[in-house]
């Protein structure tokens, strides 16, 4: 068998030894690098726990900054002279993160920016959300983000958020984890009356103010009360969080699966979870940071709020708060933030469709990611004619293939589906308007948006070891 594989080489056409010099093909992980399989699989263990920790941005932000701490980063101190390695952070409004290790260049030649986000599509309570109707009590919702309306319906959910009293006290609210709490649940007809339901498009499988969460069904006993079910269901929520019905027009309260990250396949090869879009780069991004000791270039890892409805708010990357913090290490160093951004380099973090063999219409094979080929680079993002995409220069991509390249990383190109199909856009149209060049580069992704996500364990090592040698 051997000997004949070796003729084999040796008796290689004309035509071989070219296709070898010059065709290209991404390998498959699995295949070239099994070894990698137990190291994903074991930086995937913490990465379920981030998850898991994480449901809400808010909640991103509390366990990044647990883990921060332990690992000594400080709040940063504008008005302090900080050394190579050094390490801090800024929180903007417990929703957003700015993380920096000190490098040995000076600020004036560049940072080195990574940007995730860290809020997921999810259903928001409305401002006003109790009411019953026949003996149930329900939330009204208001969806966040890109949904498909007909995938939340009878999936458990679990009630996140805050809620500021009165008095100025923030409550945290988190129902619907913990094996002995209650969840909450959407209802859908039963497929003997869905007859009529069926003849609607697959959008308007539920529509939107059918996204009713049920959160009750029996009455406080008293006939005199005119919504029992409701005042039971509030006096319910008072006793344990001491909140009355007013209270909710000074909260954000989110329903979103209640279900644990889990291994998907006999293999154990991939992860499935909600929220994936985009903590899968947020992780790998705060991971990198972390384990980052003393960097060439500065670093700034972004973990930022409202990218799935279009990164608008203060919270947000089309706000201001990055600007200003490179602005702030700028005057630190006596230099001239222009100079600082026109010489930094962005990663805008964030996950791409991965081909899926059941629905191939959508995607152009050649130009989509695939499970288990690694990190996804994509140069351009946006709808029809690149409307709305950063389209990144042929210069920043070879920069960033020449650092993934020269550090063994995995990675693949991809776009989001084929042409004219649709399309989306991430961060990185907020960050090259600053002058920064910029690209995207994450992890493929099935389902993404719906409540389980799937992601491939070595994609996910990979854009871990791809941030590695971005910070480098
Ligand atoms: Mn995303
Ligand atoms: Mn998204």
């Amino acid at each position: 068998m051997e000997d004949r594989q070796r003729k084999q080489e040796t008796e290689k056409t004309e035509g071989q030894r070219l296709e070898e010099q010059l065709c290209f093909k991404f390998p498959h992980i699995g295949a070239e690098a099994p070894e990698q399989r137990a190291e994903a699989d074991a930086f995937c263990q913490g990465y379920k726990a981030f998850l898991d920790a994480g449901k809400t941005e808010r909640e991103c932000v509390a366990e990044a900054l647990r883990q921060l701490e332990a690992a000594g980063y400080q709040p940063v101190d504008y008005s302090r002279q900080y050394q190579p390695g050094d390490k801090v952070y800024a929180v903007n409004r417990n929703k957003a993160l700015l993380i920096t290790t000190f490098g040995k260049k000076p600020v004036k030649e560049g940072v080195r920016i990574n940007g995730a986000h860290i809020d997921s599509p999810r259903l928001d309570l409305k401002p006003n959300p109790l009411y019953e109707k026949h003996d149930i009590g329900y939330f009204k919702t208001h969806y966040y983000g890109g949904i498909r309306k007909y995938q939340w319906g009878t999936v458990p959910l679990a009630m996140h958020g805050v809620v500021v009293k009165k008095n100025g006290e923030l409550v945290e609210v988190c129902l619907g984890e913990a094996e002995d709490e209650p969840v909450f649940c959407i209802s859908d007809l039963l497929p003997h009356l869905g007859a009529k339901q069926n003849e609607r498009k697959l959008g308007e499988g539920l529509r939107g103010e059918e996204l009713n969460v049920i959160v009750g069904s029996v009455p406080y006993a008293d006939d005199k009360v005119k919504e029992p079910v409701k005042l039971l269901a509030l006096q319910l929520l008072h006793e344990r969080y001491g909140i009355t019905e007013a209270d909710f027009f000074r909260a954000e309260l989110e329903m979103v699966p209640a279900h644990k990250a889990r291994d998907v396949g006999f293999d154990r090869s991939m992860v499935g979870a909600y929220g994936q879009d985009d903590r899968v780069c947020a992780y790998t991004a705060l991971r990198a940071e972390i384990e980052t000791a003393e960097p060439t270039y500065t670093t700034i890892t972004v973990l930022a709020d409202k990218e799935e409805i279009g990164s608008d708010g203060n919270t947000g990357m089309n706000s201001d708060f990055l600007k200003h913090y490179i602005e702030y290490l700028a005057q630190m160093e006596g230099c001239d933030p222009k100079e600082v951004m026109a010489n930094s380099l962005c990663l805008s973090s964030d996950v791409n469709a991965a081909y899926d063999p059941t629905f191939p219409d959508v995607f152009e094979v050649n130009n989509t990611a695939m499970l288990n080929k690694g990190c996804v680079l994509t140069k351009y993002t946006g709808a029809r004619g690149k409307s709305s995409s950063n389209d990144a220069s042929a210069e920043t991509m070879a920069k960033v293939i020449g650092i993934m390249e020269e550090n063994g990383v995995y990675w693949q190109a991809g776009e989001l589906g084929a042409v004219d199909q649709g399309g989306g856009g991430t961060i990185a149209k907020y960050v090259s308007r600053l002058n920064i060049d910029t690209v995207d580069l994450g992890v493929p992704l099935l389902s993404m948006h719906a409540p389980f996500e799937l992601a491939s364990k070595l994609d996910v090592y990979n854009t871990w070891k791809a941030f590695m040698a971005f910070y480098k």
